[in-house]
């Protein structure tokens, strides 16, 4: 790197990756002025940290020493134009630290100050023994098989090879034969992603009415619009993706699809690549920090045509981009939950915007704020209302757990359903949100129920690991043999996880197989994959699955789904509880009769009379939806209202209270807003801290961001604040 030793002295100003909203002042000498942008690694305190230039300082005479710039890491700014606006324009949006959101826009490696350049990464190659092999007498070994052909033409990743859904298991026994070995090379560069008259590899689809609307009206946009793509699962949004995706392609021009965390299955990605002759690059947590570098500058130079990403890839510097599209827009993996709490899809727009392209935004169950634009034609609204290729709507049934015997969570009718359908050869899939074998243990003698001793919360009881763990703060510890209150040795389990309705399933349908795909039974990594394998080739007649198991994934031999407990939902004390419960039940549901069987799906519960579920059952996601917004718009919820929530956590009460009550005094009295609390959490007591909240709430996101510019400086000199730990969060989609 430059030393900056030569040319003239000059003051800048410069953003580093703390909490604070301000700059900090470094001279460097350096014959041109830096651009902004560009990174320098700085003294600060004891440490150097990586910082990014915002501007020339004015030559005010400092309070305090300047300290001088190490080393001048780039000569240009990492980010093209619109990134680095898009950057900037979060951190006041948000009003988060700017160091900070450009740090988090980076890939690791270039925040920690790395060169921009490729790096070597670990491939899998043949050997020539491995070469020798034939392919076709691995008959038996159908894995085997398909990693010897996909590696015959070129060396690939680890992550090129899961996504095509191979474990490592397979390659650990083909490296054993001595057939495949590990490389460290640097990945072999895709030519320049250029304009050409035809990118298709394979024809896509005859499309119907609807979908030929949607993708012509999104291909006539010549300018900025945010189109609204709300189809049921199965109506075919994704091939609308890929035939809006051709002319773009055609053109030269670059395509950002951005996917759930969970969302992004193998066979996602294989669609695109299967469809298109042009380069496809994916961006997700799972990758290493060195394929994520890679795979930035792949974007960035223009290698890539298709990148697919999560959250984060929503930051992907791209040379010519000419659509984002973001699936599934409502999912909450969206929303990054802590530092930087930014939303994926809002920032979405407002780069679509900053570039002047189009944007789709895709899903069953939209959001109700993206909803609220369609409805007032902020959005285009675009249906599809039917589902593609022959497969039939879903029917829906409510059994009333009142008047049931049940059984591990499973009532006798539900029961007498699923053994129709796996006499028939089909699959059923359970779903419950509750991971171990109980919720709780619980004293027969005396009703005591263990509690996590740092959590306002109970135990889980994880029978497998003899052990009870806290779901909250990670605390575990072995399932005690006596009461602790009256040290009776008579414990009870109480409620139904996942675990224990594995175990129950087994027991009524005996000779079945069941398979539980949740956090648990999916730890190693490939795992996953697998089991998603497994499902999708009907290798269990029993699938049992949280929330994991509620979005995206195609199973084609599933004709029941069940829904076992949700009433929770019902009575929430989150005014986006209703929402969230329409969308589950709506995704889960689509994971019924996909192909050419009847689905059907059932909803157990115990209040069957509900509005809610009326609603939702007879009338369908749109309809309740609508409903829902209606009633947000009457009691001025989001997206009727703008809120920020501020959290505050410190080890004892008293402190937090006091702290987020000083706050609360410095709110002016305003028209159209108001700050309610302190209040504590939902769960008030987590790992050891106690959590209070302040919840402003504002008629104008204007008005909003006024209110917080005004309070955060004198919020940020409060003598308190620095024994408790706060954080603001715009937008927030969790209470919790
Ligand atoms: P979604 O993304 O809305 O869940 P997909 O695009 O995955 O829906 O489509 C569901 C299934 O229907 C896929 O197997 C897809 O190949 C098929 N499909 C989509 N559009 C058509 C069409 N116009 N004609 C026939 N089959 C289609
Ligand atoms: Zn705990
Ligand atoms: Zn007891």
């Amino acid at each position: 790197m430059k030393q900056a030793s030569t040319g003239s002295e000059r003051r800048y100003k410069v953003a580093l990756p703390l909490p604070l909203r301000q700059t900090y002042d470094y001279l460097c000498k350096s014959a041109e002025p830096l651009p902004q942008g560009v990174r320098v690694r700085v003294p600060f305190g004891q440490r150097q940290l990586v910082g990014y230039v915002v501007a020339e300082a004015s030559d005010e005479p400092p309070t305090f020493e300047l300290k001088s710039v190490a080393s001048v890491l780039d000569e240009q700014r990492l980010w093209p134009d619109d990134i680095w606006q898009l950057v900037r324009w979060s951190s006041d949006y948000y009003h988060h630290s700017l160091g900070d959101v450009a740090a988090n826009s980076l890939p690791v490696l270039l925040r920690k100050g790395d060169a921009p350049e490729y790096l070597t990464e670990t491939f899998y190659a043949l050997t020539d023994l491995g070469r020798a092999q034939s392919i076709n007498d691995l008959k038996g070994a159908a894995r085997q098989q398909q990693v010897l052909a996909a590696l015959k033409y070129q060396p690939l990743r680890r992550s090129d090879l899961t996504d095509i859904g191979v474990t490592s298991a397979v390659l650990r026994t083909l490296q054993d034969k001595g057939w495949i070995e590990v490389r460290e090379q640097a990945p072999t560069k895709n030519q320049g992603w250029q304009k050409q008259s035809s990118v298709l590899k394979e024809q896509g689809h005859a499309l119907n009415t609807e979908q030929a609307v949607a993708v012509s009206t999104i291909n006539q946009q010549q300018k900025h619009s945010t189109l609204l793509l709300e189809g049921v699962t199965g109506s075919g949004k994704t091939e609308v993706y890929l035939q809006a995706m051709e002319p773009v392609l055609e053109r030269g021009e670059q395509v950002l699809v951005l996917v759930p965390e969970i969302g992004l299955t193998p066979q996602t990605l294989q669609r695109f690549k299967e469809r298109f002759d042009a380069p496809v690059v994916m961006l997700h947590s799972g990758m290493s920090d060195r394929e994520r570098l890679n795979t930035w500058l792949d974007a960035k130079h223009g290698h890539a045509a298709i990148i697919i990403g999560t959250r984060s890839a929503v930051f992907t510097p791209c040379q010519k981009l000419g659509l984002i599209v973001v699936d599934e827009e409502h999912d909450l993996s969206y929303k990054q939950q802590d530092g930087f709490r930014y939303h994926a899809r809002d920032i979405a727009i407002k780069r679509a915007s900053l570039l002047n392209i189009p944007l789709v935004l895709g899903s069953a169950t939209a959001s109700l704020e993206t909803l609220n634009n369609a409805v007032s034609k902020r959005f285009h609204w675009l249906k599809l209302g039917q589902r593609a290729g022959g497969a039939q709507m879903v029917k829906h049934e409510l059994i009333d757990l009142k008047q049931q015997p049940i059984k591990a969570g499973v009532s006798k009718a539900l029961q007498e359903q699923i053994q129709v359908e796996i006499e028939r050869g089909n699959q059923v899939l359970l779903f419950l949100n509750r991971r171990g074998f109980a919720p709780a243990l619980m004293c027969h003698e005396c009703g005591w129920l263990a509690q996590c001793h740092r959590c306002d919360a109970y135990y889980t009881v994880h029978k497998a690991h003899h052990q009870l763990q806290c779901h909250h703060c990670g605390s575990q510890q072995r399932i005690p043999k006596q009461c602790g209150s009256c040290g009776s040795t008579h414990l009870i389990s109480h409620g139904v996880g996942t675990e224990q309705l594995e175990h129950s399933l087994k027991e009524m349908f005996p000779g079945r197989g069941v398979l539980r795909i949740d956090r648990d039974s999916t730890r190693r990594k490939g795992q996953l994959d697998d089991y998603l394998q497994k499902a999708t080739n009907n290798e269990y007649p029993l699938l049992v699955g949280t929330q994991m198991l509620a979005k995206g994934h195609h199973f084609p031999h599933v004709t029941l789904v069940a829904l076992l407990d949700v009433d929770g939902a019902l009575y929430s004390a989150d005014f986006r509880a209703a929402e969230r419960l329409g969308q589950l039940y709506t995704q889960v549901a689509g994971r019924a009769g996909r192909e050419h069987k009847a689905g059907k799906v059932v909803l157990q519960t115990h209040h069957p009379e509900h509005d809610l579920i009326q609603d939702l059952l007879n009338n369908g996601y749109s309809h309740f939806a609508l409903t829902a917004l209606a009633e947000r718009q009457q009691s001025e919820l989001p997206p009727f209202s703008y809120l920020a929530l501020f959290r505050g956590e410190a080890t004892d009460r008293d402190s937090v209270v006091q702290a987020m009550t000083q706050i609360q005094q410095l709110m002016p009295q305003v028209e159209g807003a108001f700050l309610l609390g302190p209040m504590p959490a939902l769960m008030e007591r987590k790992a050891g801290r106690y959590r209070y909240q302040l919840l402003l709430h504002c008629q104008s996101r204007k008005l909003r961001f006024q209110l917080i510019e005004h309070l955060l400086p004198q919020i940020n000199a409060l003598p308190l604040l620095k024994k408790v730990r706060w954080s603001l969060d715009i937008d927030p989609q969790d209470f919790s």
